[in-house]
């Protein structure tokens, strides 16, 4: 076959498969318009999934008539005029395409009437052609109607799934806008029924209870941080409000949904130690900076950016998740919803306190925490610590708040210098693998700095000479064996990690057993620790350290009216 160039329809066809994938990438694009047209209303229907019809009607600006076949033509925008232009972009859309794209693959209807013109107009394309035009008196505003989606593309009909996927897929896009834009009214109804009418509300967060109902909403803590570069504004889920996977980690950046690796790494290590493993929070982040400092010309459906200083961004959205969670103290209630209790000032910092150490005075200091001073009552299973608050009863998992005391006293020291080390009497000989070997060595001098002396006893034996001070006799052996794994598990990249990771194993280590008998002063001292810590309400590995029953709640459960 000899070149040849190609007829603009099949060119059309081609790049529509960048832009048009599925009946949901119709929808979004056509609602990215509404949405840069200033609508105030944007009703979306669907049949079929989409496939059959799709309809989006908006009371934006509307188009010129004389500009409506234009605005079907490739690379055709009025969003953007200059190269400059390109690189500030402050609309949804920008590369003219769309429109293009869909009506090269389907059967379009377009009425629409521009506020400043008197008449409207309608307008038919059929796979890239125009096939009628009339005028039509209308309000302002637009209507595009999508019908019999890849009809002349058979094969990429085929790729398409059932309704119901299809449907959903439409339901995320319409959920994300919702979310994204809670000063628009929008509506969804799906083979003549209502999905959904949402109508404006002021404040993001009625949105989000509009979505995802009032129990969440309740739940979430908001976040505000202001940088000179970046604007960070949002809602969050408390720690112990969590699913176990990262689909409701959601992000807006200039209005806009984004996918992107960077920020959902920083909301999480904003929440490092304070989720179990292998979950994840509630997230719904709006990121405003200026447009010229994010590049969205990046990804095919624009839903990738490009920020012209990640560093920055990184920052403010780690800093702002990060105090909000620090400044919010809640214990979670049984079987309710957590409760947020405000907090005052964290100043005072945890001596290093292994329980040991614990008979040994300590001074009366007040609560820094927002944990209400507590009353030992007494210890169940040698497990639990029971005590009385001023709101309710507490029950208090030994190990896990004793591990939460040590891994904030073992932090501050580390802010000041090594650990502690204690030699042994008795150096112990270890086999190790020749990896291991190595991965000791490597990180010798963090471990020296954690309390650890090991020396390279022959090639296929270490010397333990020294451990951290905290740690007992019999906890030795265990934690050399976590250690050896947590290096193994060490090579990523995110730098402080491996210390924060071996910190954590040192605690759970050192930390006071389930099943140990503790004195009440030993229950009282371990309470009074908890009470000083900045976030006393998980482990470092995120399992709550708390539990309250409320007052009323336990009134409740007797069938008392109080
Ligand atoms: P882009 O959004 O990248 O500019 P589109 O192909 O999606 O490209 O749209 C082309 C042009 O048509 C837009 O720039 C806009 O001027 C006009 N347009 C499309 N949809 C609407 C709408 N709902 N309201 C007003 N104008 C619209
Ligand atoms: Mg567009």
């Amino acid at each position: 076959m000899s070149i040849r160039i190609l007829a603009p329809e099949l060119v059309a066809q081609i790049a529509a498969g960048e832009v048009v994938e599925r009946p949901a990438s119709v929808v979004k694009e056509l609602v990215e318009n509404a949405l840069d047209a200033g609508a105030s209303r944007i009703e979306v229907e669907a049949e079929g999934g989409g496939r059959r019809r799709i309809r989006v009607a908006d009371d934006g600006c509307g188009i010129p008539a004389a500009e409506v076949p234009l605005a079907f033509a490739r690379h055709a925008t009025s969003k953007l005029s200059t190269v400059e232009d390109l690189f500030r972009v402050a609309t949804l859309g920008f590369r003219g395409e769309a429109l293009a794209a869909i009506a090269a693959v389907a059967r379009v209807t377009c009425r629409t009437r521009a506020t400043e013109e008197h008449l409207g107009v309608e307008l038919r394309i059929e796979g890239g052609r125009i096939i009628g035009q009339r005028p039509l008196v209308r309000p302002p505003g637009t209507e595009m109607i999508v019908e019999d989606l890849f009809f002349n593309t058979p094969a990429r009909l085929k790729f398409l799934r059932g309704e119901g996927t299809e449907k959903r897929q439409i339901d995320l896009w319409i959920t994300r806008y919702a979310l994204a834009y809670p000063d628009i009214h929008f509506v969804w109804r799906h083979n003549g029924r209502e999905v959904f009418s949402m109508p404006a509300v002021r404040e993001p967060r009625h949105r989000i209870a509009a979505i995802y109902g009032a129990e969440l909403a309740d739940a979430l803590l908001e976040v505000s941080e202001e940088t000179e570069e970046v604007q960070v504004h949002g809602w969050i889920s408390l720690p112990g409000v969590n699913r176990p996977d990262r689909h409701e980690l959601v992000f807006f950046v200039n209005g806009r949904w984004v996918q992107d690796r960077m920020l959902p790494t920083a909301v999480l290590q904003a929440y490092h130690a304070l989720l179990p493993s292998g979950r994840y929070p509630w997230v719904f982040l709006w990121v405003k900076l200026p447009p010229e400092r994010v590049d969205v010309n990046v990804h095919p459906a624009k839903i990738e950016v490009r920020f012209r200083d990640p560093e920055a961004v990184f920052l403010a959205v780690q800093r702002a998740v990060h105090r909000t969670l620090r400044e919010s103290t809640p214990v979670p209630v049984f079987q309710k919803a957590e409760i947020p209790m405000r907090t005052t000032e964290f100043s005072a910092r945890p001596a290093p306190m292994p329980l040991g150490a614990l008979v040994e005075k300590l001074e009366e200091e007040k609560a820094s925490s927002g944990l209400p001073p507590l009353r030992v009552v007494g210890q169940i299973q040698a497990r639990y610590i029971i005590a009385e608050g001023p709101d309710g009863l507490y029950l208090l998992d030994q190990h896990a708040a004793h591990e939460r005391v040590l891994y904030e006293a073992l932090q501050a020291q580390r802010q000041e210098g090594p650990l502690p080390a204690q030699p042994l009497l008795q150096p112990m000989l270890i086999d190790v693998s020749p990896e291991e070997m190595s991965l000791l060595e490597e990180n010798r001098s963090l471990l020296e700095e954690l309390g650890f002396r090991i020396e390279p006893f022959g090639p296929r034996n270490v010397r333990l000479q020294a451990v951290p001070a905290v740690l007992s006799a019999e906890a030795i052996l265990s934690v050399f064996q976590d250690l050896l794994l947590d290096l193994q598990e060490s090579r990523r990249p995110v730098e402080g990690a491996l210390e924060a990771q071996l910190i954590r194993s040192i605690c759970k280590r050192a930390a006071v057993k389930a099943g140990q008998v503790l004195s009440v002063e030993q229950m009282q001292h371990l309470v009074r620790a908890l009470e000083q810590c900045a976030m006393p309400w998980t482990c470092p590995h995120g399992r709550p350290t708390i539990l309250r029953f409320p007052i009323g709640q336990l009134a409740r459960q007797f069938g008392r009216e109080e």
